[in-house]
């Protein structure tokens, strides 16, 4: 059974008596203990589908239909309580700034004692002992003296150990990782990446990563979703998509990372921008940036085909797949 699937969402935001379109008809699965990333530039509706999947969307946003169901149960139809069982303790965030989960006032020790605290019947001092060894199971040297610091006494790549270690505490099955490490210098994202990758496996947690850098999530996810414009645009095998990405704006992500260009040459930027919500082009919302659009492509909308690599919503792999087909058939 999944552990989690997403099925046919939309999330609409109604803004100045318009409804727009934030999430269309998006679905996934997620098995217990399975590491995905869902990939894409900023805008793309990551982060709203990240708090979609544990009911946080904020007005004017809205869950308009479909289901995310958490072992068959739907959480889009749970009531407050319900969700406040879910969110952490099956279902933890960690998001891009540790502060905006951090109190400033509180000593790091003690928050991660307030949170044992309120889930177990244990005094202060079993709960410090238990606080301290999650310190040291996210590499944190010297946890005894950590322990009485303040967040701002922290650098950020220990402040996000620390969140790392407090949503530890909780034995989530899921975390949702949005960005986690895009605010920090490139060799502590690497070592709170390995981290991430390393608790998930040992614990037997979920991760959903949310980036958008393909280079970094194909070093920990197995399987990656790519989306643009509120949509899923193609979705595999991490490695698959990295080797030989079907759709386009994959294709466009990948040659605009900086380990992709050879010595010398210039990076490939995708031409254009990720449209607002209120402006998505109609067919394939890629059509204005994609350098193989056709007139089908500006009036109509791709469905989602398996493409023998990953599965893609894009006329071009799917004629291709048409014409190989009609080739081989031809053969026979
Ligand atoms: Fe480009 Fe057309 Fe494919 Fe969209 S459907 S990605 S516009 S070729
Ligand atoms: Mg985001």
């Amino acid at each position: 059974m999944n552990l989690l699937s997403v099925e046919h969402l939309n999330v609409n935001f109604h803004f100045k008596k318009r409804e727009l379109a934030a999430l269309i008809d998006v679905s996934f699965t997620l098995k217990r203990g399975e590491r995905i990333a869902i990939v894409g530039e900023s805008g793309a509706g990551k982060s709203i589908l990240g708090f979609s999947i544990v009911n946080l969307i904020s007005k004017p946003g809205y869950i308009h239909s479909g289901a995310i169901k958490l072992e068959n149960k739907d959480i889009t139809s749970m009531n407050l309580r319900q969700l406040q069982e879910i969110r952490g303790k099956r279902i933890a965030m960690i998001f891009q700034d540790p502060m905006m989960t951090l109190n400033p006032v509180i000593t790091i020790g003690d928050q991660l004692v307030e949170t044992i605290r309120s889930h177990t019947k244990i005094n202060y001092k079993d709960a410090r002992n238990i606080a301290i060894e999650k310190l040291r199971n996210v590499q944190i040297a010297s946890p005894e003296r950590r322990f009485d610091q303040y967040p701002h006494e922290l650098s950020g790549g220990m402040r996000q150990r620390v969140i790392i270690a407090s949503v530890l505490l909780l034995n989530p099955d899921i975390i949702i990782a949005d960005e986690p490490t895009t605010a920090l210098d490139v060799t502590i994202q690497a070592e709170i990446l390995q981290l991430l990758l390393a608790i998930c496996r040992d614990n037997g947690v979920a991760l959903v990563l949310i980036s958008h850098d393909l280079g970094v999530v194909s070093k920990v996810a197995e399987r990656t979703l790519v989306m643009y414009a509120g949509q899923i645009v193609e979705e595999g095998p991490t490695l698959e998509i990295i080797n030989d990405p079907q759709h386009p704006y994959t294709q466009g992500l990948l040659n605009a990372l900086p380990q992709m260009a050879l010595p010398g040459q210039r990076l490939n930027q995708i031409k254009g921008s990720m449209p607002s919500l209120a402006e998505r082009p109609n067919g394939c919302a890629f059509h204005p940036r994609c350098p193989y659009a056709t007139d089908k492509c500006r009036s109509e909308q791709p469905e989602f085909i398996y493409s023998g690599v990953s599965s893609v919503a894009c006329f071009m792999v799917e004629d291709m797949l048409d014409e190989f087909n009609q080739h081989d058939e031809g053969l026979v």
